[in-house]
């Protein structure tokens, strides 16, 4: 179903779209519903909102959250925030680039707090990167971002959408698909599908990792080259090759597979025996 208050406070302020911003705005009800629901907010979440547009997702979450914080980078959007969503005091907009922020400050004392966005897609990878690399203390992330994008963090091993995102998200998250949605909810239309998907937050990360930067740089190293073998991936590690034999072996891992065909534990399992090598040969 429609929603006309996009288009109509669109209309009132003569908005001009910045393409370059991923100005994207959502016109469709259903998909509004969705995401609120799929979020299940209620009323004791701080919830905080990167790029509220016109605040036309934010009117749907200051109804059911104890607190919305929204963040808008488009000075010509604060005055039209301002005045649509006036009436209500639990509603806090910040002025700024939400990569540049420090979320610990926001939710400082908060038990509850989940994310929710309509993202703008240029800088949808390095949001849920730095979301996750600097541990915040949210309890989930539910976004409309590319379907493409959401393809890779749902990703299973030996796909060709599994790669280095899917194993950061999942390292960190449960991630559930809420909905696709078609380029004909928003206004202006984007040429792709979005889909919406909800990352919760684990208590703990999904392995045990003893040095997380070595574990990710293995992993990123296994699929900057697809196509080769684990081996040669983990050739720039400096390892020597008897000890990099011995890891691979110490692992129980083939080192003649590729990345792709490693889980989350595996991934855990070679990192974690690569840092022994390296702790006993220093
Ligand atoms: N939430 C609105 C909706 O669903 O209709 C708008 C979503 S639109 C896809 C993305 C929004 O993010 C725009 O309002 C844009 O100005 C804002 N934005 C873009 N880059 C940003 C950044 N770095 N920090 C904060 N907001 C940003």
């Amino acid at each position: 179903m429609a929603n006309n208050s996009t288009k109509d406070i669109v209309l009132k302020y003569n908005f001009k779209f910045t393409k370059s911003l991923g100005q994207n705005f959502l016109t469709d009800d259903s998909v509004l519903n969705d995401i609120v629901n799929g979020a299940e907010v209620n009323e004791n979440d701080v919830v905080i909102e990167i790029g509220p547009g016109v605040g036309t997702l934010t009117k749907e979450l200051l109804g059911k959250a104890k607190k919305v914080i929204a963040i808008e980078v488009d000075s010509s959007l604060i005055p039209i925030l301002q005045e649509e969503l006036k009436e209500f005091d639990n509603f806090t907009l910040i002025h700024k680039d939400a990569t540049k922020v420090d979320f610990n400050e926001l939710i400082e004392g908060e038990d509850t707090v989940k994310i929710v966005a309509n993202l703008p897609y240029y800088v949808t990878t390095p949001i849920i990167t730095d979301l996750l690399n600097k541990k915040y203390n949210f309890t989930s992330i539910t976004v409309m971002i590319q379907k493409e994008v959401a393809d890779r963090i749902n990703a299973n091993p030996s796909s060709k959408e599994y790669g280095a995102l899917t194993l950061l998200v999942q390292y960190y998250c449960d991630t559930k698909i809420v909905r696709v949605v078609p380029p004909s909810c928003f206004i202006p239309q984007p040429k792709v599908d979005s889909t919406v998907i909800r990352l919760d937050k684990l208590p703990a990360p999904r392995a045990v990792v003893e040095d997380e930067e070595l574990f990710f740089r293995i992993i990123r190293d296994s699929f900057n080259m697809r196509r080769k073998t684990l081996w040669n991936g983990m050739k720039g590690l400096g390892l020597e090759k008897e000890l990099l034999e011995k890891a691979f072996a110490d692992a129980d891992i083939d080192p003649k597979r590729r990345g792709e065909t490693l889980s989350i534990e595996e991934f855990a399992k070679l990192s974690n025996c690569v840092n022994q090598i390296k702790k006993h040969n220093r």
